[in-house]
């Protein structure tokens, strides 16, 4: 048995989930003749309180038709120095839509007003690029799964509505901050002017994310989708996986989250781990000491067929999922207490 930490898009559909899949009515969605496709966007932006949405075969091909979306090439996007659409999306801000990032130097991936607000002094500036849009994270991937607060959220929302500023929510773990601090879809959907969801992370579906965002702005996202190669037909067999993560993986997410905090507390009471980041959802990051070291760890875990993820500057990932069973989570907590 091999327990497969490295992500939570390590998931195979469950048998409620392929007999959806297996059973869907489709049809070309290049012509919107896609039953369960359109069934799919429509569920979504009820959920969101959003005018439209939009499936997308991957997360990333949703930010980035987000950022094209919202900018004119020389432009420059503002966002955390963890950020996924900096970091994890190939360069696709600079290749796709011309665009410049401006990092902010924030705390487990997320920063404050204040901090948003230096980083528009220079908008008037003709020297400097232009900018367009703010990408927030949540949950923040490389942050360790952490969850904003809402009420910074409206602060930066104000920010920038007052400096003409698109707002942009790459929400790939969303649910699992909506699960953790009790928030609702709608509360997002008010806020944002853009947001992804991604359906193959948590939510367990094998593919597929969603673009919500006002009928204007998905119209565009259609053409973009359609540029980028991400137009596709007989879809609804995936989407139906979507669906069926909707109505049924989200509320689950809390055991997730359980079982993350269990494995941080078991790796706190270790004498081999030097830090534990703050567990708020399902990702736990963690610090080894140099006489076992991150990369011979990771080495170590995977001769016991545990895999693990390294994540740079010393940190290890764990990341809980729904294949991830009761008997994974109690084999992983005794080698972690007898390593
Ligand atoms: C996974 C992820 C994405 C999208 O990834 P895809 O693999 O392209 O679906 C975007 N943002 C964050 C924060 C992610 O973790």
């Amino acid at each position: 048995m091999i327990i497969d930490l490295i992500s939570d898009t390590v998931t195979k559909p469950t048998k409620g989930m392929l007999e959806a899949m297996t059973n869907a009515k489709v049809g070309d969605d290049v012509f919107k003749m896609d039953p369960t496709t359109n069934e799919l966007q429509e569920k979504a932006a009820k959920m969101f309180g959003m005018e439209d949405a939009l499936f997308f075969p991957s997360g990333t091909m949703a930010n980035q038709t987000a950022i094209k979306l919202h900018t004119q090439p020389g432009d420059k996007l503002i966002c955390d120095k963890y950020a996924h659409v900096y970091n994890y999306e190939g360069g696709g801000a600079a290749f796709n839509s011309g665009v410049t990032c401006k990092l902010i130097d924030g705390n487990r991936g997320m920063f404050t007003a204040e901090q948003l607000q230096e980083a528009v002094a220079d908008r008037n500036d003709i020297h400097v690029p232009f900018t367009s849009l703010v990408c927030i994270e949540n949950t923040t991937n490389k942050g360790g799964g952490a969850c904003w607060s809402f009420s910074e959220l409206e602060k930066l929302q104000k920010v920038s509505k007052n400096n003409n500023l698109a707002f942009h929510l790459d929400g790939a773990r969303l649910f699992n901050a909506l699960v953790a601090t009790d928030e609702s879809p709608k509360q997002y959907g008010q806020l944002f002017d853009t947001i992804s969801i991604c359906l193959s992370k948590g939510l367990g579906a094998p593919i597929g994310s969603v673009l919500l965002g006002s009928k204007e702005h998905i119209a565009k996202a259609l053409r973009i989708r359609k540029l980028f190669g991400g137009a596709m037909r007989q879809v609804g067999f995936l989407a139906a996986a979507g669906n069926y993560a909707l109505d049924n993986h989200i509320e689950r997410l809390a055991e997730d989250h359980q079982k993350a905090k269990e494995i941080g507390a078991v790796l706190e009471s270790t004498s081999y781990v030097t830090k534990v980041e703050p567990i708020e959802t399902n990702i736990v990051i963690f610090y080894v000491d140099d006489k076992i070291g991150d990369a011979n760890f990771i080495q170590k875990m995977e001769a016991k067929d545990i895999l693990l993820t390294p994540m740079g500057e010393g940190k290890i990932r764990i990341v809980t999922h729904l294949d991830y069973t009761n008997e994974m989570h109690e084999i992983l907590l005794k080698e972690l207490k007898d390593f």
